[in-house]
């Protein structure tokens, strides 16, 4: 895998709309990299809100290996990974970005698999 090195701001504002858009639901998405910088979102058909752990359990190998990992959010007020998204990270590795309420630009966080935070630099697509 690409090292990652950043993020783009207008992705930020779309996972944070879709993780508004769910409340109280959890939102999961898997996410994609162009040239190291997450670039996208890849909703994967029969995702079910609310049962992330689960569907991510379903996710053996990616086929499309621009995906680089994962984001959710966390109904709540914060962004700290629970025991069962330590365990995913660990079992998948890459990439895995929560968001909390406010679902704004400074409530997400990402994490590498160990569950340590990533410093992500925000890029415009522009
Ligand atoms: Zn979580």
């Amino acid at each position: 895998m690409k090292k990652i090195r950043g993020i783009y701001v207008e992705l930020v504002d779309a996972f944070n709309e879709a993780a508004r858009s769910v409340y109280p639901e959890e939102f999961l998405s898997m996410i994609r990299e162009d040239d190291g910088i997450i670039s996208e979102m890849v909703l994967i058909p029969g995702t079910v809100y609310g049962d992330s752990h689960s569907f991510l359990s379903d996710w053996m190998a990616p086929v499309d290996f621009s995906l680089v990992g994962t984001v959710h959010s966390h109904p709540g007020n914060s962004n700290e990974p629970s025991e069962d998204d330590l365990q995913y990270f660990s079992n998948y590795g890459g990439v895995h970005i929560i968001t909390c309420i406010p679902f704004d630009r400074g409530s997400w966080k990402a994490y590498n698999s160990k569950g340590e935070t990533l410093d992500l630099e925000l890029f415009t697509d522009s």
